[in-house]
C-alpha cells in the first residue's frame, strides 16, 4: 500500500448519490468530516494517524443525527511536534444516519461480525465504470446493525446499505469513533488501490444542494 491515491479516470462520467444524509461537503466541509477537538484534519482522506504512521485511505463522513450519551471517554492525544501525549475526557455520541449505495452495483462482500476486521461490520459493493467497463468498489465501514444486503445481489444507487455505527475489532478505533462517530467510505480499484474518496464525491455528485 502506498501513501497516495490513484487518479480517477478522466473520461468517465457518473452521476452518483450521497452516501449519507450529510450533504455539506461543498458548502460546509467542516461539518462533512468527522472531527476531533485537537486535529482539524481528522476524517479527511490522506490524514495520517499516529503522527504520520498510518495513511487514511477513506474519508470519515460525520452523521447528521446523533444521540449524546451523556458520558465521556478518556482519549490520549499526541502532540506530534513534541511527541508528547496528553489525556482528555471527551463527550461521546451514537450516530443514527442511514448509509446508502452511491451507484448501481452488486454486493461483493458483507461482513456482519465486527470482530473480524478493523472496518467492523461493513459492506463492499462492486461497480463498473460506464465507459471503460473496468470494475471499481465502494466500501462502507463501521456499520451498526448487521447489514441486510446479501452478497451477489444487485443493489441500486440510493438503496440502503445499513446504518452508521461504531463497530471495529480494534478497541482503540471504537474509542475514537465514540467521540467522533462516522461512516468510513472508500473507493478502490480491482487491485485494492484507493482513489481519493472526496475527489470521487466532488467529481460525480450532482451539483447543487
Ligand atoms: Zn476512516
Amino acid at each position: 500500500m502506498t501513501n497516495q491515491f490513484l487518479t480517477l479516470p478522466d473520461d468517465e462520467r457518473l452521476r452518483i448519490a450521497w452516501p449519507t444524509a450529510n450533504h455539506s461537503l461543498f458548502d460546509a466541509p467542516e461539518k462533512f468530516f468527522a472531527r476531533i477537538r485537537v486535529n482539524s484534519d481528522y476524517g479527511k482522506p490522506g490524514w495520517t494517524r499516529d503522527c504520520g504512521k498510518r495513511f487514511h485511505r477513506g474519508c470519515d463522513i460525520a452523521p447528521v443525527k446523533v444521540t449524546a450519551t451523556g458520558r465521556t471517554t478518556r482519549v490520549i492525544f499526541t502532540n506530534c511536534a513534541t511527541n508528547t501525549d496528553f489525556e482528555s475526557d471527551e463527550p461521546t455520541f451514537v450516530p443514527l444516519d442511514d448509509v446508502f449505495c452511491v451507484f448501481d452495483g452488486t454486493v461483493a462482500e458483507v461482513v456482519a461480525d465486527e470482530n473480524v476486521s478493523d472496518f467492523g461490520k461493513h459492506v463492499v459493493i462492486e461497480h463498473a465504470w460506464p465507459l471503460g467497463g473496468a470494475k471499481f468498489f465502494t466500501l462502507y465501514a463501521h456499520l451498526s446493525e448487521a447489514p441486510s444486503v446479501t452478497v451477489s445481489s444487485r443493489i441500486l444507487q440510493g438503496a440502503k446499505v445499513g446504518r452508521m455505527g461504531q463497530t471495529s475489532r480494534s478497541a482503540d478505533a471504537r474509542n475514537w469513533m465514540a467521540i467522533a462517530p462516522h461512516l468510513h467510505f472508500e473507493v478502490r480499484d480491482t487491485d485494492g488501490r484507493s482513489y481519493d474518496p472526496v475527489e470521487f464525491l466532488k467529481r460525480f455528485l450532482p451539483p447543487g444542494p
